[in-house]
């Protein structure tokens, strides 16, 4: 019944073992969820008057497609100003969460056939979109060991269209240096490849400092930045998310979201300017937070003697497993003898398999009460 084209993609693994923890819960489990990528605080609360605003006025009918205009005007400033690209409103398309964005993009610029590097371990979602729009991904490992211009050679061919990157990364949590990303741009331009850089966890990162590669010579023309509101803002419900893009690309996105979803919620979209222009403590306050849950999940990990790569950024502490069993026996084990709820890593990647992804966007509490039952199983 289903199409071929649906054949070749998974159910997304984040979302699965989020709803398997939610399940868990609903029974009455004492279930420690470390699997979706989900910041556990509450939307601050002058983003959620922004939307009792919105309500009042009756701001609940569509709204251009694009986006509103002062949302998009704030976000070009905001890239203008933060990462040093110098766009303009028209350059940008506000969607219902990044997820959103990424696809209309792989439909945007993919035909049959066309090729798209994809670095290993990489987010679920790209791979299931790149497939979606009928394109094939092509893997470049990128783990313990940094990414370069020979390593990205041996993926590319003449049917590669595009490279995705997502620095700080979802699920590794690493950040990709300068001089990767440079690499990067200049394979980019040698070979004539656009370049989708997810920045959605820009503002979750320790003692490194962000960089765009859009802003690298050369590359504006050719880089699709993505960015959302969820992880920052704690917003993941109001599903905002954006996209900043070459015009002739953004036409193309344009479209798919007019038949599709016409625009983002418009309620949402007052919150997330109101985000955007109101002074960013409550953004500091929860990445001091996140650095605080990082700085005890990592110890407490090494105490047991499970391996993980110190995340630099987001909030996913990616452990390798084998000196336990598979990623995939890992996580059985952890959920039917502990409750505790992560995401294998052969999801995200053949170079996931022996590792697991723990999502330390939970409490302090959670994290060392989740700790404790693992040194019972491991320790
Ligand atoms: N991006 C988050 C994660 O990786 C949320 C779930 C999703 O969007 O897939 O867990």
């Amino acid at each position: 019944m289903v199409s071929k084209r649906l054949t070749r993609v998974e159910e997304s693994a984040t979302m699965k073992m989020g709803s398997i923890a939610k399940k868990l819960q609903a029974e009455g489990k004492s279930v420690l969820n470390f699997s979706l990528g989900e910041p556990d605080f509450k939307t601050p609360g002058h983003i959620c008057e922004a939307a009792k605003r919105a309500l009042d006025f009756g701001y609940t009918h569509y709204v251009s497609s694009a986006g509103v205009d002062e949302l998009r005007e704030a976000i070009a400033g905001k890239i203008r100003e933060e990462n040093e690209v110098d766009v303009s409103a028209e350059n940008v398309i506000v969607t219902p969460g990044a997820k959103q964005a990424i696809y209309e993009l792989m439909m945007s610029v993919l035909d049959d056939g066309d090729e798209v590097i994809l670095l290993d371990p990489a987010w679920v979602t790209f791979e299931s979109a790149v497939k979606l729009a009928g394109g094939n991904p092509k893997w470049v490992k990128r783990l313990e060991e940094e990414v370069n211009y020979e390593s990205l050679e041996s993926a590319v061919s003449e049917n590669t269209k595009l490279i995705v990157i997502n620095s700080p990364n979802n699920p590794a949590g690493y950040v990709l240096s300068e001089t990767e990303q440079k690499e990067i741009a200049e394979f980019a331009v040698d070979h004539d490849l656009l370049v989708l850089s997810d920045e959605i966890y820009e503002k979750i990162i320790y003692g490194r400092k962000h960089v765009s590669i859009a802003s690298f010579d050369g590359m504006q023309a050719r880089t699709v930045i993505i960015n959302g509101f969820s992880k920052t803002y704690a917003m993941t419900g109001w599903r905002i998310g954006y996209a900043v893009a070459p015009a002739e690309i953004l036409k193309g996105m344009l479209k798919i979201q007019q038949h599709s979803v016409s625009c983002a919620p418009s309620i949402a979209q007052s919150a997330a300017l109101t985000a955007l222009s109101s002074p960013q403590d409550c953004v500091n306050e929860m990445v001091e937070q996140f650095k605080r849950r990082r700085d005890v999940i990592v110890k407490r990990l090494n105490e047991i003697g499970l391996r993980c790569l110190n995340p630099e950024g987001a909030f996913y502490a990616f452990v390798n497993t084998s000196n336990h069993g598979n990623d995939v026996e890992f996580t059985e084990r952890l959920l039917k003898e502990a409750y505790i709820v992560v995401t294998p890593g052969s999801a995200f990647g053949l170079a996931g398999k022996n590792y697991v992804r723990f999502s330390f966007a939970a409490s302090i509490e959670d994290i060392l009460e989740g700790m404790g039952r693992i040194e019972k199983l491991y320790g």
